[in-house]
């Protein structure tokens, strides 16, 4: 019975958004081009919104396993106290408002030779053009020790919602004078300045509320985004923090979630409370797509964002491999303009046109206290790459007045995207 309701859901949807969905084979040459997107996050909804406003009469549906959206920027702010989990979530009424059909389920299947979503339900949805923006997914295999289970003792918080609540309970909870361990991966992964943005604010957290207790920051790599402005900025602000890199022993071989102990070549590290940030993998529905390779990352051609392994399917965001440009909200962003721009094109039998793409990723260091780095993209050699000249980081000298800006600048950039996308 739910099964036949979710299917009339679906069918709904899809003949709201044209009058010519038909469950039939798809064809490109159709006036009214039946273009699905799963994953309705930052890559999927932007790039949803773009194909609807270029394309009015197209069909545009987006596969979305949640009811609203948690958005992961800012959610560091959240473990360390700063912010409401409410001011991460973002509902779909606009998107629906844009003429976006919305599937509130979550994509299980694709078969690309006969252009078919395969829904949890079993039904399925034909498209012309799948664009695939599903985020990442932990690799529990990745640390010996790591699985669900182990990740509501040592959580990774590193998908926004209960994963972020059960960090910031577990640091609220612990006694002052106890010690707080993070592990961070090697790349690549999403958000990558993002555990160093953590590991400030929790610094911040426990300097104000627990000035007895200690953070230990265990690294995989000796190098990492801004680290000079970070690394200045801990030395002046967070004697409470210890950054242990790669060549110090940081790199974490295993976890006990029993005694939240963290093993590394060097040594044992017990902590009151764990917070172990894995290494990921592009979100299942690339590997049931076909569209990732052995990285568990999916290639594509920069131009287009299609898929290097299936025609017909496009992907953005953290699931794709985009060379220089970071795993970030706002390459996701960018990407998924680019993205439907390219579609419009190839379905007008046009060449896509020349993109150049930009990303900024500002970290809080403090509330008060903003850094950020910035680059420019384009296509080259079959990749994104970065254009030398373009783009850079916050000056090692600045006031803290500036710094006080650049916060203020980030909050600024986090409200005009979610308002761009989700608003
Ligand atoms: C702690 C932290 C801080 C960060 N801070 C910043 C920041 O300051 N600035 C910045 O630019 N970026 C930041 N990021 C990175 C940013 O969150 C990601 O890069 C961004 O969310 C990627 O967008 P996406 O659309 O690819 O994936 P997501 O935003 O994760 O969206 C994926 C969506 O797909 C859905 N989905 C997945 N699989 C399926 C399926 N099979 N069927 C249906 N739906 C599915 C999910 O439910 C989700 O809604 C941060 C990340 C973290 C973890």
């Amino acid at each position: 019975m739910q099964g036949n309701r979710d299917r009339r859901e679906v069918l709904k949807v899809l003949l709201a958004t044209t009058a010519t969905a038909a469950m039939s084979r798809p064809s490109v040459s159709q006036a009214a081009p039946r273009l699905v997107v799963v994953g309705g996050g930052f890559a999927g909804a932007t790039c949803a919104r773009e194909l609807k406003r270029a394309l009015p009469h197209a069909s545009v549906v987006v596969v979305e396993a949640e009811t609203a959206f948690t958005a992961c920027p800012f959610s560091n702010g959240v473990v360390a106290g700063l912010r409401d989990m409410g001011d991460q979530r973002f509902g779909y009424d606009a998107v629906r408002k844009a003429g976006v059909g919305l599937v509130v389920q979550r994509g299980t299947a694709v078969d690309p030779r006969g252009r078919l979503v395969t829904l949890a339900d079993g039904a399925t949805i034909p498209y012309d053009r799948l664009v695939l923006a599903p985020g990442i997914d932990i690799r529990f295999d990745g640390v010996p020790g790591y699985s669900q289970s182990a990740a509501e003792a040592m959580p990774h918080a590193w998908k926004a919602g209960e994963q972020t609540l059960l960090l910031r309970r577990q640091l609220e909870a612990m006694d002052d004078g106890g010690t707080v361990v993070m592990s961070v991966p090697a790349n690549p992964y999403r958000c990558p300045p993002g555990p160093y943005e953590r590991a400030s604010l929790i610094a911040y957290y426990l300097k104000e509320r627990k000035p007895r207790a200690k953070l230990i920051v265990l690294d995989a790599k000796d190098t990492f985004s801004k680290q000079r402005l970070f690394q200045a900025a801990w030395k002046e602000l967070y004697p409470n923090l210890e950054w242990i890199g790669l060549s110090s022993g940081g790199k974490v071989t295993a976890v006990d979630p029993a005694t939240k102990t963290f093993t590394t070549e060097f040594g044992d590290h017990r902590a009151d409370v764990g917070n172990v940030i894995p290494p990921q993998r592009a979100g299942a529905i690339a590997q049931a797509a076909g569209v990732a390779d052995r990285t568990g990352w999916c290639p594509i051609d920069p131009e287009t964002f299609e898929s290097k392994l299936q025609p017909n399917i496009h992907v953005i965001g953290d699931a794709c491999i985009a060379g220089a440009m970071p795993k970030s909200a706002f390459s996701a962003n960018a990407q998924a303009k680019v993205c439907a721009a390219a579609i419009v094109n190839l379905l007008k039998g046009e060449k896509p046109g020349e993109a150049k793409l930009i990303n900024t990723c500002y970290s809080l260091v403090a509330p008060d206290y903003g850094i950020s780095v910035a680059g420019v993209y384009r296509p080259a050699n079959g990749v994104l790459a970065d254009i030398d000249g373009a783009g850079g980081v916050s000056p090692l000298d600045a006031p803290r007045s500036f710094r006080a800006l650049e916060a203020q600048y980030a909050e600024s950039w986090f409200v005009t995207t979610t308002a761009e996308v989700f608003g």
